[in-house]
């Protein structure tokens, strides 16, 4: 089972950077995870956030924030909209629901026309 991070939003912010004061150097981005093997992706209802400075090219942790950049990231999210979490079937999944299902029809059938009613 393999697990990625992709983002569902990104963006850049005028706030100063807490660190080193630089204008225009944060973005923050929005993660969600997906847990994917060979038979489905799980999506997981849990977003990740990050801010991150690209003059330090360091990761600016929520106890650095100031008022602004607070404001700002509730701001953000409210514009996310993440994918729905759950389960998605791949082919190969889908492939053997039907398989299972057509074997457990036809055993039925056959069944009835060996045991059922002369
Ligand atoms: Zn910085």
């Amino acid at each position: 089972m393999t697990e990625e991070q992709f983002t569902i939003h990104q963006a850049g912010i005028n706030n100063h950077c807490p660190n080193c004061f630089a204008a225009k150097s944060l973005t923050f981005s929005f993660f969600q995870n997906q847990k994917e093997n060979s038979w489905y992706i799980k999506t997981q209802a849990k977003v990740t956030d990050q801010l991150f400075c690209a003059q330090c090219q360091e990761t600016i942790y929520p106890s650095a924030w100031d008022d602004g950049i607070e404001r700002v990231f509730l701001y953000h999210q409210k514009l996310l909209m993440p994918n729905k979490a759950g389960y998605q079937l791949k082919k190969k999944a889908l492939w053997a629901i039907l398989i299972v299902t057509l074997v457990s029809i036809a055993t039925g059938v056959w069944g009835w026309l060996t045991y059922g009613p002369q």
